[in-house]
């Protein structure tokens, strides 16, 4: 069996007038992210994480944010098209684990729903998502953003 490990880093700045959705669950909040997409900030590192263990380029040379195809689409379904790819070079998802840093809203309440549904899409139980704050320090403590880390292993199939 041949195992890819892959890195994934996103950020995104808040927003008034939008849902608030991570990990592709919408969480109630006043501000949600800017983004040409659903501004989905985990999703769009776990995306990363899997195109690196690939070796296969990163999120805008796939999505583009100049295609109005992915104008404000959901990054589940995103993360459904790189799944896919990974499984036509040989490769399915072994494990993934996340940090996301959010100065607020509280996170730890939504993180079970998260790991629950990239659970289904990465299609393995073996998905960690953790969140904190970043002590209030710098734009994510300002509560101007957020910012989200995931690394994920491949293995062949
Ligand atoms: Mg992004």
């Amino acid at each position: 069996m041949l195992i890819r490990t892959g890195f994934g880093y996103d950020s995104h700045r808040f927003a008034g007038d939008r849902d608030f959705i991570l990990g592709g669950v919408r969480i109630p909040h006043e501000k949600g992210l800017a983004g040409h997409s659903d501004a989905d900030a985990l999703i769009h590192a776990l995306i990363d994480a899997i195109l690196g263990a690939l070796c296969a380029g990163d999120i805008g040379t796939h999505f583009p944010d100049t295609d109005p195809r992915y104008k404000d689409i959901s990054s589940l379904v995103l993360l459904e098209h790189t799944v896919r790819l990974a499984r036509e070079k040989g490769y399915a998802v072994a494990q993934a684990d996340s940090t996301i840093i959010a100065q607020a809203p509280r996170l730890a309440p939504h993180v079970e729903a998260m790991r629950k549904v990239l659970s289904g899409v990465l299609g393995t139980e073996a998905v960690s998502v953790k969140a904190k704050t970043n002590e209030g320090m710098g734009f994510i403590g300002r509560g101007e953003g957020i910012a989200a880390f995931a690394v994920c292993v491949l293995k062949s199939v």
